[in-house]
């Protein structure tokens, strides 16, 4: 059997286990091994890479624990606009959403635009028009509402800006975390896939969109390098188109994944500020989860290993 393997995120930033309860570190643990479950068993039965992240994403999307569907951020405006990007490594074709409101799985509907659409990205009202002619779940804003958000959004308005997920305003205003999920596999058929959801900033500017709908800079996938998910300060990722610059250190420069990821996360955007982290896995099914901040939400699952890591 070909090697296969999944790696999933939820989100990275200053992320201290000083800091978090034993009760809500195992809820993320959880949280992490049910998505992680949920990919692999798509994987390991001889399915798609495609499917497999999206199921991932899925799991992740309906648990609030997470900055994506069900536990988006807020915008300063109340509302929650949800950005998700996917990509299939056999062929580039890509599906993106931005700003998209009362859509359960925003992943699956950005998979909808990828192989049902003559388009790779829709917006807003177009996105969701185009939801209701798939047939996807939608839900109202009571579904999307949860109480730790609301209270960050009045806390950043407070402040007058905009920030990262849960950031932990009370104790430093530096604090970021970042909520953003994202997926990354390699099938059997030697298929890569990867897609990312998110609700953005809490506190953005209604509008805003960072880098994880764009395919490219913060979600990528290419059988001939690798799949990339990312999470972090979306405006440093698209300042270095970060997936796709990771991928072209590997096609045209013919570095290794690791040394590819670590370049771009370890060197490149430390130099310029940006914070937060990547999933990867390459074609021939090396895992890697790199972040130049305190945490990532992470895991990964191959033949031989499982891990779950937060610090
Ligand atoms: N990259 C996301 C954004 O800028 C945030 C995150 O990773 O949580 O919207």
């Amino acid at each position: 059997m070909k090697k296969i393997g999944l790696a999933i995120h939820g989100g990275a930033g200053t992320i201290r286990r000083s800091t978090m309860s034993r009760i809500l570190e195992k809820e993320y643990i959880k949280g992490l091994k049910n998505s992680l479950v949920a990919g692999w068993k798509v994987i390991s039965k001889g399915g798609s890479s495609l499917d497999a992240v999206c199921e991932s994403v899925v799991i992740l999307e309906n648990n609030p624990l997470f900055n994506a569907g069900k536990g988006s951020v807020f915008t300063n405006e109340g509302k929650n606009e949800m950005d998700a990007a996917i990509m299939d490594g056999r062929n580039l074709e890509s599906g993106a959403i931005a700003g998209v409101m009362g859509i359960k799985n925003p992943i699956l509907l950005a998979k909808e635009i990828m192989q049902k659409s003559e388009f790779a990205f829709l917006s807003g009202n177009g996105a969701e028009k185009f939801a209701k002619k798939m047939k996807l779940q939608s839900e109202n804003e009571k579904y999307f509402f949860t109480q730790k958000r609301w209270e960050q959004l009045q806390k950043a308005k407070k402040s007058g800006k905009a920030f990262l997920d849960h950031t932990d305003f009370d104790k430093n205003l530096k604090n970021k975390y970042y909520g953003t999920v994202g997926a990354v596999a390699l099938d059997q058929h030697g298929n890569l896939a990867a897609a990312t959801s998110t609700g953005g900033m809490t506190n953005k500017m209604f509008g805003r969109i960072g880098d994880s709908p764009l395919n490219g800079i913060g979600n990528y996938a290419n059988n001939k390098t690798a799949a990339i998910s990312c999470t972090g300060s979306g405006e440093y990722f698209i300042k270095l188109t970060v997936a796709f610059r990771i991928s072209a250190l590997m096609e045209y420069k013919k570095l290794s994944l690791k040394k590819a990821v670590e370049q771009v996360i370890l060197k490149e955007l430390v130099k310029i500020n940006g914070d937060g982290g990547v999933i990867a896995i390459d074609n021939k099914g090396n895992i890697n989860l790199t972040f130049n901040s305190e945490g990532m939400y992470r895991g990964s699952m191959n033949d031989s290993e499982t891990f779950i890591g937060i610090y």
